[in-house]
């Protein structure tokens, strides 16, 4: 089944009885050529470009809830490509330009909306820092735009331009930077790759791994055991968990973040604005509400709900920010886990388990990643070599002492 404007039409008129679910109930059989596990936008995206791009379309994604329940279904969907090193702008850029295209290419409406992302700043010294990331990202062939305080003032009026301690005196702005509407794209990926033979399975938890003489033999999961001499890791905040089933131990810490939604209210905040003296983002979904969230929660969780505390201090950022939230309610609010790396940089790459590949270390930015991430690790687990434009995301970085680290304040997750 594929959207058009006939299918649209056909299904107007008839009272919208003609769609079919998107993907099948698949049952397991007992050996694929590989296995992903992980049923957020990593996992299915790594599935849609293994068959796609690859040809290897023999692969179940095992999922123990149901695909999209875990951050990939809980985020604030901002995408961007506005980083500094150059470790991570290819990547970031790759995912961009996939995620231009994605829609037409997995025929789905994943709401890509390119309607900017603005960092403020509010210091000379953060400034220069900014100046410095948008001549990064212009080197890199990325847009980045420097903005003075009146004309951040004419983009976002409501902001507090003149507050006591945190004066805003201008920004940097990306105009393809946006959002994306996160469980469409769970949707669209899982429907593509289920096309072209990936089985989904869900509810189906993976409690072990199979090792044979150091190579992957398979998964012993709530569903019985399942055959595979590739298995992909893309378990997000479960990745230490999983990993340990493997015996391994992995430069990642697991941490709450929380996301917030206001009632509805008239367009105000039409692209996505950061904080500079806080950690606060906010932008303003096609409900209505706002939505915004700020820092993780200072301690190691796998909980999937945050402190009242973290959201004292995110409120206090945003009303510093623009004071107007105040007179807003907080309608909903929820938490994912977060695959916090000691760099705060991902990692695509083998294991020391031969057929054993991870997938991890997203912390709080994996969505803008989903496209490259799934491209680079189908890459990886078809033809066993690093992607180039993720050459930097090696495991064994942590060792050579080669980390990425955007923020410069080293092995604490909880300030990355
Ligand atoms: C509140 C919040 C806001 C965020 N905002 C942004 C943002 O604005 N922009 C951005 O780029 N990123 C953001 N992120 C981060 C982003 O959501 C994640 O980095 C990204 O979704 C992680 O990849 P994923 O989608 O594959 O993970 P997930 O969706 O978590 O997928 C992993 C899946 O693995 C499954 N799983 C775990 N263990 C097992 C097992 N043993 N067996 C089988 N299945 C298992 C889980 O159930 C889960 O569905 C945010 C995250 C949160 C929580």
């Amino acid at each position: 089944m594929t959207f058009s404007a006939f299918a649209l039409l056909k299904n107007a008129i008839s009272g919208q009885t003609g769609w079919r679910p998107h993907w099948r109930k698949a049952e397991p059989k007992p050996h694929y050529d590989v296995i992903v596990i992980g049923g957020g936008g990593h996992g299915l995206a790594t599935a849609y470009y293994l068959a796609k791009h690859y040809g290897v379309s023999n692969v179940a994604v095992l999922e123990k809830g149901w695909i999209g329940s875990g951050n990939a279904g809980r985020n604030t969907t901002i995408i961007r490509s506005n980083y500094l090193l150059s470790g991570n702008i290819p990547f970031y850029e790759l995912s961009m330009k996939l995620w231009e295209g994605l829609e037409q290419d997995f025929n789905f409406n994943a709401m890509v909306s390119q309607r900017g992302v603005l960092n403020l700043y509010h210091s000379d010294a953060q400034r220069d820092a900014y100046v410095r990331r948008g001549n990064a990202m212009r080197l890199h062939g990325v847009d980045a735009e420097l903005l003075s305080r009146d004309e951040v003032r004419r983009m976002a009026p409501y902001l507090d331009f003149d507050n006591a301690r945190f004066p805003i005196q201008g920004g940097l702005l990306q105009r393809r930077g946006g959002t994306a509407r996160h469980d469409a794209v769970v949707w669209g990926y899982a429907r593509g790759a289920d096309a072209r033979g990936v089985d989904i399975i869900e509810n189906c938890e993976v409690l072990g791994l199979r090792i044979e003489g150091g190579q992957v033999a398979g998964v012993e999961t709530t569903r019985g055991v399942i055959g595979a001499k590739k298995v992909g890791m893309a378990v997000a905040g479960n990745a230490s968990r999983v990993a340990a089933m493997a015996g391994l131990t992995l430069p990642i810490e697991s941490y709450v973040l929380q996301a917030f939604v206001t009632e509805g209210i008239k367009p105000l905040v039409d692209g996505v604005i950061t904080f500079g003296a806080g950690h606060f983002y906010i932008s303003q979904s096609d409900k209505g509400g706002l939505v915004f969230g700020g820092d993780l929660d200072p301690f190691p969780s796998y909980a999937q709900r945050g402190s009242l505390a973290t959201f004292t201090d995110v409120a206090e950022c945003g009303m510093a920010m623009m004071p107007m939230l105040g007179r807003l309610k907080i309608l909903r609010s929820w938490g994912g886990i977060m695959d916090m790396s000691m760099d705060g940089s991902p990692i695509i790459d083998r294991t020391p388990v031969d057929g054993l590949f991870l997938n991890a270390g997203w912390c709080y930015g994996g969505f803008k990643a989903t496209p490259a991430s799934g491209l680079t690790f189908a890459h990886l687990l078809a033809t066993g070599d690093l992607h180039p434009a993720a050459m930097a995301y090696r495991l064994d970085r942590f060792a050579s002492g080669t980390v990425i680290d955007e923020k410069g304040v080293g092995a604490t997750p909880n300030l990355h």
